[in-house]
């Protein structure tokens, strides 16, 4: 047998078109347009890569992009000194800060810094109680993609058995906490989980979230089940070149999976398309309009 394969890269791409409407609707019938603005403090290449990406991401969708860059050596007290003006900025909807910061900078400060409505990381201490206690919130974009693959796949996720492997604030936690929110079982594994490989094979729905390449192999995987590959990693290639692989072992795993997202173009594309997605549903509420169906939790 050989699984579904969840394409994430076409998933994002009508994402972006759906969140791409409700921009023109906006600014066609309310004469508004959403604002993200991006924070980057340094050159870290990689973060670079990203920010540019999203900001071409954001233009492309029709919003206002906004990139500020802090030099390496930039201050605490600057860099709240921005956030507090962009909390301050009608025009902006959403505040995106690049992590990592440089080691000087308190990250957890700063990110409680941006106003809870502008929050489109779902970083803020507020959105992360918000979406513990099941309320409204702004919902971290990894995890937020992840679910919305999940329910275009199954419908409902109600009963399932459900194994997160990793409980990082930015994708495990939240994932679990979405999960659980549909109704699954919910277990989260991590470094310290005695029978990694017994707790996978559980499970109806497998996040891998760790950041080791292609740990998870295929004998873990229970027949049938749906793999939702979060990982990233790059490893050397023969040639001397480089390429990504996931946490899971994709070859492997294909075989005995119901359904699984590659890496790259599984997970990774999603992650800006729901940050543009959060930009639009943080204008709707500042603006008490209605949120658009689909671009949320
Ligand atoms: P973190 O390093 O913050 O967390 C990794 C988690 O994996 C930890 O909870 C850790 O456990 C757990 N872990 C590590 N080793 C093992 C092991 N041997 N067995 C079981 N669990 C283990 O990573 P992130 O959550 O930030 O990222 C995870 C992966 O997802 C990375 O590859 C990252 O690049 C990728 N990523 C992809 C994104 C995308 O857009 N697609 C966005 C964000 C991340 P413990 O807590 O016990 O140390």
């Amino acid at each position: 047998m050989s699984a579904t394969i969840i394409d994430g890269k076409a998933f994002a791409a009508r994402l972006r078109e759906k969140v791409a409407h409700h921009v023109a609707r906006l600014s066609d019938g309310h004469g508004i347009t959403p604002g993200l603005a991006v924070v980057l403090v340094g050159e870290d290449p990689a973060s670079q890569v990203y920010v540019r990406n999203k900001g071409r991401q954001t233009k492309e969708a029709g919003m206002l992009s906004v990139e500020h860059r802090l030099a390496e050596t930039a201050t605490q007290a600057e860099l709240l000194g921005l956030i507090g003006a962009l909390n301050d900025d009608p025009a902006i909807h959403g505040i995106l800060v690049q992590l990592p910061l440089p080691g000087h900078i308190d990250t957890d400060l700063v990110i409680n810094a941006i106003s809870p409505a502008k929050d489109v990381d779902g970083f803020h201490i507020s959105n992360v109680g918000l979406l513990g206690t099941g309320q409204k919130s702004m919902v971290p974009c990894t995890p937020l993609g992840c679910l919305m693959m999940l329910r275009d796949h199954h419908g409902s996720l109600a009963g399932m058995e459900a194994v997160v492997v990793g409980r990082s604030n930015i994708v495990g936690k939240p994932m679990a906490q979405l999960l659980l929110g549909e109704s699954c079982t919910v277990t989260i594994a991590h470094s310290r989980t005695r029978d990694l490989p017994a707790t996978v094979r559980r499970a109806d729905i497998v996040v891998a979230a760790v950041g080791r390449p292609r740990m998870i192999p295929g004998e873990w995987i229970r027949p049938g089940a749906t793999v939702i590959d979060v990982g990233i990693n790059r490893i050397a290639r023969e040639d001397g070149k480089s390429r990504l692989v996931g946490d899971v072992d994709f070859d492997s795993a294909v075989e005995v999976a119901g359904a699984i997202t590659p890496v790259p173009g599984g997970v990774g594309p999603m992650t800006i398309a729901c940050l543009l997605a959060n930009t639009v549903t943080a204008c709707c509420r500042a603006n008490g309009l209605p949120e658009p169906e689909g671009l949320t939790a």
